[in-house]
């Protein structure tokens, strides 16, 4: 394994620990009963997912990557620019196909079938930030196989990304309360907990918005950006039909998808 990969395991363990703390003192929605086994559920789902990546997508991703480097293929490749431009400029093009992407999984039917998966958690924490279903993660990360030499970008420039991006993710998701003129002042830059709160509200307006993943530009940009006061009552998830027991359980999350409406 990569050493900077070790670097992105540790900050997610160490940051997902701090939040969950964190979530105990101070949530922005009560917590409900059985919280703990809510998010060992969802790093159950998270683990299967890490593990698919690492047996079938990371090398694959790499090799592509080297390829574009060797054939001088890409964006990135095409510029030959000093590193910390290159870097910063790869951060944004992941990042603005995030945005990209985030938004097809919403407006495409197909798509959207498997990224309910992760909207349909009502009690959602740090925990679901990492809750998806399977299939998303292969088909994610088949796309990005493509993707990646288009934009000649490099393992190292998207480990970067990601060192940058699961803290973040982790954040944005996390049942924390915090400050509303914090939460003004930081979502300038980046996607805060509230901006975040609002993609997974349950009125399908708010769902269909707020798609960025770390700078929360690209929804300013793209039109696509919603906000409301922190103070304003509202529920997460998508309704009553998906919040039994019975489809929040590991097979229950797996079913989803197939579900008929
Ligand atoms: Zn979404």
């Amino acid at each position: 394994m990569h050493e900077q990969e070790y670097i992105k395991l540790t900050l997610l363990a160490g940051i997902y620990i701090l939040l969950f703390t964190y979530e105990q003192y101070r949530p922005y929605f009560q917590q409900r009963k059985g919280h703990a086994q809510h998010s060992a559920r969802n790093l159950f789902v998270a683990v299967i997912n890490a593990i698919i990546s690492a047996l079938f997508m990371v090398i694959a991703i790499s090799q592509t990557s080297q390829w574009a480097l060797e054939n001088n293929f890409g964006i990135l490749n095409q510029l030959n620019l000093p590193t910390i431009y290159t870097y910063l400029i790869a951060i944004l093009l992941i990042d603005s196909w995030q945005y990209a992407w985030h938004r097809m999984n919403h407006v495409i039917p197909l798509l959207w079938k498997f990224h309910r998966v992760h909207h349909s958690d009502k009690d959602m924490d740090a925990s679901t930030g990492l809750r998806f279903h399977p299939i998303e993660i292969i088909y994610s990360n088949t796309l990005r196989i493509a993707i990646i030499p288009l934009a000649g970008v490099q393992v190292e420039h998207l480990i970067a990304y990601e060192i940058i991006l699961l803290p973040i993710i982790l954040f944005h998701h996390s049942n924390i309360k915090i400050n509303e003129n914090l939460d003004k002042l930081l979502r300038i830059i980046i996607v805060t907990p509230h901006i975040h709160r609002l993609h997974h509200s349950n009125i399908k307006k708010e769902t269909d918005s707020n798609y960025s993943s770390i700078f929360s530009i690209w929804d300013r940009l793209f039109n696509s950006f919603t906000m409301r006061s922190i103070e304003t009552e509202f529920e997460l998830g998508l309704g009553e039909k998906y919040s039994a027991k019975e489809w929040n359980s590991f097979k229950g999350m797996l079913a989803i998808p197939f579900r008929k409406d």
